[in-house]
């Protein structure tokens, strides 16, 4: 097959076949296909878009470039759930030990923060001794023992998506759909799942800006799960202010400890419930009875255990990694709050160190805020809005002037 003839009828806008898009990402994993090539035919998707056809040839064809999960016959259903990601999102940490106190197994391959969004491995690696880079024979074993394991992706799973995105990031494609959903399921689905459900994000501080967006990603990634034979639901959440009351990476787990004893804010609790219900065979009110009765955080002990953390610094993980200050802002009057602005808070967070502006930034475990007010919550003078956790009196004061900018009462 000719690639630059290919590459000439995307750029027409004619659909491409199964055949000529495996040619394409097979040729551009092995070296064949230049990615001076391959970056002219991700501008013309770009502006050509794909047909539902086409993009699952291309999740099929990423996720055949590398290993796909196996496991042993009559094993229990797999189950994960994938976010595009937002400003406190910890739902991973909640949601895959409750799933696993049913009988399903939950492969969760996952990511780092990057950017204003953080990561779910980035949370987990707060907790001293985790590992997230186990292998593959001992994640398996630790499926068959407690149903979940949570690792990061390892170079043999979807390398043309690693190898694709990387070209996208640096010539202005990343966000077209078609590439954005084949990126996404073509990593889930080399997990061999039998039921996904995405968690797609939208608000300003959301990849997603707009729920229109939001619904058409979410409908070509479920069609492109449904084709490739996996039940996939969704559910489009908003993202306008942070979730729950806390940013950062062991600030998060002390608040998903809270929730796995019974505890923590409503709005985790309700969206950790609802997206559980679309993978789980449990009713409600039993997972909601996994969280309240210790259940959901025992299996979350023991995955913590299984990954060589250490389980005991769990309830005491904000004095493990404790920033040098910690400042609230308090409400200059009593009120209302009714503005919490997640983008600008999520740029406040990578000023404090907290998140990756580059893909290897290192990272401060400690910093981030706390106390996070809801929007609609009611505030008294002299009542903190927001807690700030930071390294040094030069970052409390650069995020100070921007919190200014993210928080309003009326
Ligand atoms: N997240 C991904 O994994 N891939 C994309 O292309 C965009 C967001």
């Amino acid at each position: 097959m000719h690639v630059p003839t290919i590459i000439e009828k995307k750029r027409e806008g004619t659909e491409l076949t199964a055949e000529e898009i495996a040619h394409l990402i097979s040729g551009f994993t092995s070296g064949d296909v230049a990615d001076y090539q391959m970056s002219a035919w991700a501008m013309a998707v770009f502006f050509r878009g794909m047909t539902a056809a086409e993009t699952h040839h291309l999740t099929k064809a990423m996720m055949e470039s590398g290993r796909v999960l196996d496991y042993p016959e009559g094993t229990p259903p797999k189950v994960d759930k994938h976010s595009t990601g937002g400003v406190g999102d910890k739902i991973s940490l909640v949601l895959a030990p409750l799933l696993a106190c049913d009988n399903v197994w939950v492969p969760m391959i996952c990511g780092r923060g990057l950017g204003i969004t953080g990561g779910t491995l980035d949370k987990l690696e707060s907790i001293p001794g985790f590992n997230v880079h186990i292998d593959e024979r001992r994640a398996l074993a630790q499926l068959e023992s407690i149903g979940v394991f949570i690792i990061g992706q390892t170079a043999d799973i979807c390398p043309a998506n690693r190898k694709l995105y990387a070209l996208r990031d640096v010539t202005g494609t990343i966000p077209s759909q078609p590439l954005i959903a084949a990126s996404i399921m073509s990593k889930k689905l080399a997990e061999k799942l039998d039921r996904l459900v995405l968690d797609v994000k939208f608000g300003n501080g959301a990849f997603m800006k707009t729920r229109k967006e939001a619904k058409q990603l979410a409908t070509t990634m479920t069609k492109v799960g449904k084709l490739m034979g996996v039940k996939v639901s969704h559910l489009l959440s908003p993202m306008d202010e942070p979730l729950g009351h806390a940013v950062g990476n062991a600030l998060e787990v002390a608040e998903c400890v809270e929730i796995l004893q019974g505890r923590g804010p409503s709005d985790v609790v309700d969206l950790v419930l609802d997206l559980a219900e679309q993978v789980s065979k449990a009713p409600r009110e039993k997972l909601a009875g996994w969280l309240s009765d210790g259940t959901a955080w025992r299996k979350f002990i023991s995955l913590v255990y299984a990954q060589d953390g250490d389980a005991s610094s769990l309830e005491k993980i904000t004095e493990v990694h404790r920033a040098p200050i910690i400042h609230p802002l308090l409400a200059q009057s009593s009120g209302t709050v009714t503005k919490m602005d997640a983008e600008t808070i999520g740029r406040a967070f990578l000023l404090l160190g907290g998140g990756r502006q580059n893909v290897d930034d290192t990272i401060d475990f400690a910093v981030g805020f706390s106390g996070i007010k809801k929007i609609g919550e009611r505030v008294d003078k002299g009542e903190p809005l927001i807690v700030v956790h930071a390294a040094n009196a030069q970052a409390l004061t650069s995020v100070l002037t921007l919190l200014e900018e993210a928080i309003e009462t009326s």
